[in-house]
């Protein structure tokens, strides 16, 4: 019987923050792949008896697949481990190739990326109501060319929330091309090194002294950065940005609106909001079925 190759998110650090899956699939492998210093090595502690556990730092692309494609074909099961999400900045797809040209089986685990760690450890929503309902993830150009079109200063236009990967040493870059958008210096960017890990770093500033500041702090890898609006840290005493999923002259699938006489419409948890036995009430406003 095959083998089959799994590539799976460790996600950002905290070892509890792996999947249910992530975690079986890595103990039950007979070849354990981990990344670089950031797949903490605690997920890789309790191999089965026999498993072999490999870093792949220091191995060549063609060398990984062979490791895996020999202990696929004898019918093992791989666990090829990538922080944070296989899916952002993972390399995955120049082994996926690899392996299809092999006739291996492969499968996609996700994790939990750095950058809803790095929101998670701040405690922002990076969709917040009336701000921004977008978010960029990005990494600012370095030796890595972006293509044409998505040029940090192009993207920031938006005025959405940014995610930067990979970016911790062009913070220069990324502010003079975030002013170049229009961004004023007092817009919030909030950096996190290390998001989960115990010796987590984070940082609330703003596109004006984020560079100086990083700099002073030595932060120069390893670290999420997050900038827009939706990043100011007031917003979490502010009732000013709701969504319409809890407004109360709102009707939805799982709930119908409050009339305007304060007591509330019926109970209908479950329901489309608006049936022919509920229609809605005059002037309450209805949502279609589907997601706020
Ligand atoms: N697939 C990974 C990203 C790999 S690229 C993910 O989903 O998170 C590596 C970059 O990810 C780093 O330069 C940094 O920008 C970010 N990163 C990864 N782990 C991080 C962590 N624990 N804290 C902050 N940033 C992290």
């Amino acid at each position: 019987m095959a083998g089959k190759v799994y590539i799976i998110g460790a996600g950002p650090g905290d070892p509890e923050l792996i999947t249910v899956k992530g975690k079986r699939l890595i103990e039950e492998a007979d070849l354990i792949l981990y990344t670089d210093s950031l797949v903490n090595e605690e997920l890789v502690a309790n191999p089965k008896p026999g498993a072999v556990v490999e870093k792949s730092a220091g191995l060549t692309l063609e060398e990984i697949v062979a490791r895996m494609v020999e202990v696929a074909e004898a019918g093992g099961s791989v666990a090829r481990v990538h922080t944070g999400d296989p899916a952002v900045y993972g390399a995955i797809l120049e082994q996926i190739v690899h392996l299809n040209e092999a006739g291996i089986e492969w499968e996609i685990v996700p994790g939990v990326s750095s950058v809803f760690a790095a929101a998670a450890v701040l405690g922002a929503e990076l969709t917040v109501p009336e701000l921004t309902q977008t978010l960029i993830l990005t990494r600012a150009e370095g030796r890595t060319p972006v293509p044409e079109g998505e040029k940090l200063a192009d993207l920031a236009k938006h005025g959405a929330t940014i995610a930067l990967f990979l970016s911790a040493t062009l913070m220069e870059k990324v502010v003079s091309e975030l002013r170049e958008a229009g961004w004023s210096d007092d817009t919030p960017v909030a950096v996190v090194q290390r998001a989960t890990w115990p010796d987590q770093i984070i940082l609330r500033s703003t596109v004006g002294e984020v560079a100086g500041e990083m700099k002073r702090l030595g932060i120069r890898s390893h670290a999420m950065v997050l900038a827009g609006k939706a990043l100011d840290e007031s917003l979490q005493w502010s009732h000013e940005h709701k969504s319409k999923l809890y407004d109360k002259s709102f009707a939805h699938r799982y709930r119908r609106a409050v009339k305007e006489t304060g007591l509330p419409g019926g109970s209908s948890e479950g329901e489309t909001a608006a049936t022919a036995d509920h229609p809605p009430a005059d002037g309450v406003k209805t949502a279609v079925r589907g997601e706020l």
